[in-house]
């Protein structure tokens, strides 16, 4: 085993969207890449945002994804608990060391006083107020009280945060994986709560904190947190851990189909487009999502499909088992700019995979489709059905709608077809080529096709002119796998039958 140990780190405050699954998967990948250990930790501080079923969510979202986790809330391990809300007093040490060095200070202000300074400063002209090292001498804090008197307030029990002391003209320089050397300036920041009301830290100080402990060698996480990166570089200084710092890689965003901004929930709604892995129920609403389990994806055209959502392998291979891509993936080539997510390739992905799989797995997962609509099938007949319509489907039920033909009569002919094909020239035809079929022995692609060809030759037919109209007459449509294939499928007694029916029907 190696030192690398990453980790994916949700909040459970509702569905993972599938930026966060990417976000997992490329932890994922480097982890088993490198033979490290891939670690999840639930980031539940935030008690107001909690969602229940959230955190069941994202582990049966992890486990269809094939996202195998070596430590966590459920798995264990030797750095827990993986709980943030159960590791409460841990945090408090920190918090506690960090007010003793004068790197974070008491505040005492009320929900409405900050409102006033708000006010106040937006009045004087500054759109976007913060709580930082100019207005925080103006507040009622540790730093501007006189010690009796937060001597009293705390005795008192006067709800109070502690907020990290931001320091002036500092330049705080951010290595990024991905991006390189990234600048900020500490006058820019404000003095971010890191310990709330209630006593429990928020994401900051919990976030680096556990990075710390549970020895986190490489934080891999969406681009929205890189303006976060100073502070958590400031957090690691303070509490003397900068030498061992994890490794920063900010991943870009994913962005909606015409590349205009994130793909949000919303977007997905108004394009059909799933935006999470697995359907979620909102337990407020009752609200469903679909996810992209229920919409029919392979959950490894799902992950292939992830991967490329700004990462790319550097040639032409597009398909990629799990296996493949852990042994493909690499940092250097995720990409800085977002990516755009795109439905049709996302079905083009489930397309292959569906191609590639064996007739017998696909057969056995149709099989719930048709007992829901109440079509039985032999077990060997459906496993050729799928060998022969696996070629054109791109999820497993389009097998059955576009093939209902194999599950019983043809329900209705292709009346284009018919009128342009269906003549006087072509019934005699028909006529020969049924009494041939029937004393056809044995009943195979081969023969049929040899039968087709002799008749057509003795007719001086070709091709365009009696093949649509036979596939019309045995699936009632065109399109569709090879109809010699077809017709030795049906079977000779189903496909005279079908076509003494359709020459009844346009005798
Ligand atoms: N809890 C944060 C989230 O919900 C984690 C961010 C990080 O990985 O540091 O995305």
């Amino acid at each position: 085993m190696s030192d690398i140990r990453v980790r994916f780190a949700p909040s459970p405050t509702g569905p993972l969207h599938i930026g966060g699954v990417r976000t997992a998967l490329y932890n994922f990948l480097f982890a088993r890449q490198s033979k490290g250990r891939f670690i999840l930790r639930i980031e539940d501080t935030d008690q107001k945002r909690f969602v229940p079923g959230a955190e069941e969510y994202i582990l049966e979202s992890l486990s269809w994804a094939g996202l195998e986790i070596d430590e966590g809330p459920v798995q264990g391990g030797p750095y827990g608990p993986y709980r943030q809300s159960e590791r409460k007093d841990i945090y408090k040490r920190y918090s506690d060391q960090l007010l003793k060095d004068g790197h974070a200070y008491l505040a005492f202000d009320t929900p409405e006083e900050l409102e006033a300074m708000r006010e106040r400063m937006r009045k004087e002209g500054n759109p976007s107020p913060q709580y930082n090292a100019i207005t925080r001498q103006y507040m009622k804090n540790s730093l501007t009280l006189p010690a009796d008197e937060v001597e009293k307030k705390l005795a008192a029990g006067e709800p109070y945060v502690i907020r990290i002391k931001m320091p002036r003209n500092e330049e705080i320089k951010v290595h990024d994986l991905i991006r390189g050397w990234v600048s900020f300036q500490s006058n820019q920041l404000d003095d971010k709560v890191l310990v709330k009301a209630d006593g429990l830290p928020t994401y900051h100080l919990a976030n680096v904190v556990d990075d710390h402990l549970m020895k986190i060698s490489h934080v891999i996480r969406g681009e929205e947190w890189l303006p976060s990166t100073p502070l958590h570089v400031l957090l690691y200084r303070y509490l003397g851990w900068e030498g061992s710092m994890p490794a920063f890689a900010h991943l870009p965003l994913i962005l909606r189909p015409d590349g205009k901004g994130k793909l949000s929930k919303r977007d997905g709604d108004r394009l059909g487009i799933p935006v999470y892995p697995i359907t979620w129920k909102d337990p407020k609403s009752g609200e469903e999502s679909m996810g992209f389990r229920e919409k029919g994806f392979f959950p490894e055209a799902f992950i292939n499909m992830l991967a490329f959502l700004g990462w790319n392998p550097g040639s032409d291979q597009e398909i990629f088992s799990l296996d493949e891509l852990i042994k493909a993936f690499s940092i250097e080539r995720i990409g800085k700019a977002g990516a755009r997510f795109d439905i049709e390739k996302a079905r083009w992905f489930n397309q292959q995979f569906l191609k590639r799989t064996d007739d017998a797995v696909l057969a056995s997962m149709l099989r719930p489709y048709l007992e829901k609509e109440g079509v039985e099938a032999d077990g060997e007949y459906l496993i050729q059905v799928c060998r022969l319509m696996k070629e054109r489907a791109t999820f497993i039920p389009d097998i059955y709608t576009d093939g209902k033909y194999f599950f019983g009569p043809v329900e209705s002919y292709d009346e284009k077809i018919v009128a342009k094909k269906w003549n006087e020239a072509v019934k005699p035809f028909f006529m020969a080529l049924r009494q041939k079929l029937t004393d056809l022995d044995p009943f195979n692609k081969e023969e049929i096709e040899k039968a087709v060809k002799s008749e057509m030759e003795l007719k001086g037919m070709k091709f365009g002119q009696v093949l649509p109209v036979f596939r019309v007459m045995l699936c009632g449509t065109v399109a569709g796998p090879p109809i010699f294939e077809v017709a030795e499928l049906l079977g000779k007694e189903e496909v005279l039958k079908r076509m003494d029916r359709f020459m009844e029907r346009y005798a």
